[in-house]
């Protein structure tokens, strides 16, 4: 079976005038129940993260500062339950990945917000309070585990890359519309000191497509996951990068989604997927749909394919710029 993390309380953190509200997770949901594959998942209520594991990634101020209500930067509104809600959404990541490392499933999708990949060691923002992703890996990597980090949001995830940027026990991959917010995510951010080599950068133009990402999974980030052999897999799930999302700009179908889990499976079956962006609710309940139906080896078809525009000066600067840590 595949788990699936979720509970009604993900959908208290909310505020109707702004795209990352409760309606994206209710989409979702509604969706999924109506899929045959519902009564094969595993649905697993969330705990609250506790405390020790948070301030292991964030910093005490930060962690204070969510407990505010009101808006923590122009895009990151809080209200009475936000910091309830947060503790839950990093609790639940990390309660899935226990029963994943416990060998009780093998892998799993993580329907939870707010989303995380945007919050630094020591400051929420880009609508994200607590970093779930970075938290989980983290804890993971305290147990001994090597992770990958795969992100394939629209945005750079400058949070994720913060945390782990001077690491080689977690790495971070990302592929995203450049320049975009948050601004970070360049192709020569590879990661520092021992970390050095442990994060991939490729920045995409508008309108790039599943050529180009395709080839940069069966060029770069496929071969060097390889090479890295993780133990476990964290795939930070972000939908804008679907050629309608308003808020992005590159040109995924839903059907690309899967093959990203495919890919990534064949490298390691432990995994589990985080909810991030996405903003066109009947795209995010497919493309999640999609995902999950993946994992379970029965994928649903939704014949949403794209063209875009191709990257080959992306992946051959890449190659240059990894040759010296992996064979690739
Ligand atoms: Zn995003």
């Amino acid at each position: 079976m595949t788990l699936l993390v979720y509970s009604d309380e993900y959908l208290l953190h909310n505020n109707d005038n702004h795209p990352e509200n409760a309606e994206r997770l209710k989409a979702i949901i509604s969706y999924l129940r109506e899929q045959p594959f519902y009564e094969n998942l595993n649905i697993i209520a969330p705990e609250h993260a506790p405390l020790d594991v948070i301030s292991a990634v964030h910093s005490e101020d930060m962690i204070e500062r969510a407990k505010r209500i009101g808006w923590l930067d122009p895009d990151t509104y809080t209200n009475s339950y936000t910091y309830n809600v947060a503790l839950l959404a990093a609790g639940g990541l990390l309660k899935a990945c226990r029963e994943i490392l416990d060998g009780n499933e093998k892998n799993g999708f993580a329907a939870i917000r707010p989303p995380g990949h945007h919050a630094t060691r020591n400051r929420s923002m880009g609508f994200c309070i607590f970093n779930n992703v970075a938290i989980a890996a983290n804890w993971l990597a305290e147990n001994g585990k090597k992770v990958l980090i795969f992100d394939h949001d629209v945005h750079h995830g400058n949070g994720t890359q913060d945390i782990f940027y001077d690491r080689n026990d977690v790495m971070y991959m990302s592929f995203h519309l450049s320049p975009h917010y948050p601004g970070t995510g360049g192709i020569d951010e590879i990661g520092r000191g021992d970390g050095e080599g442990y994060t991939i950068n490729a920045p995409l133009s508008h309108g790039a497509g599943e050529e180009c990402v395709r080839k940069l999974m069966e060029e770069i980030f496929i071969p060097v996951a390889e090479e890295f052999k993780p133990d476990f897999i964290i795939i930070s799930a972000g939908f804008d990068s679907h050629y309608s999302d308003m808020l992005g700009g590159l040109k995924l179908g839903i059907d690309f989604y899967g093959d990203i889990i495919e890919m990534l499976s064949k490298v390691q079956k432990r995994m589990i997927a985080s909810l991030e962006g996405g903003y066109v609710k009947e795209v995010l309940a497919r493309g999640v749909a999609k995902e999950i139906s993946q994992m379970l080896g029965e994928p649903l078809k939704f014949n949403d394919r794209a063209s875009g525009s191709k990257c080959d000066d992306v992946v051959k600067r890449l190659k240059e710029l990894l040759k010296n840590y992996w064979n690739i």
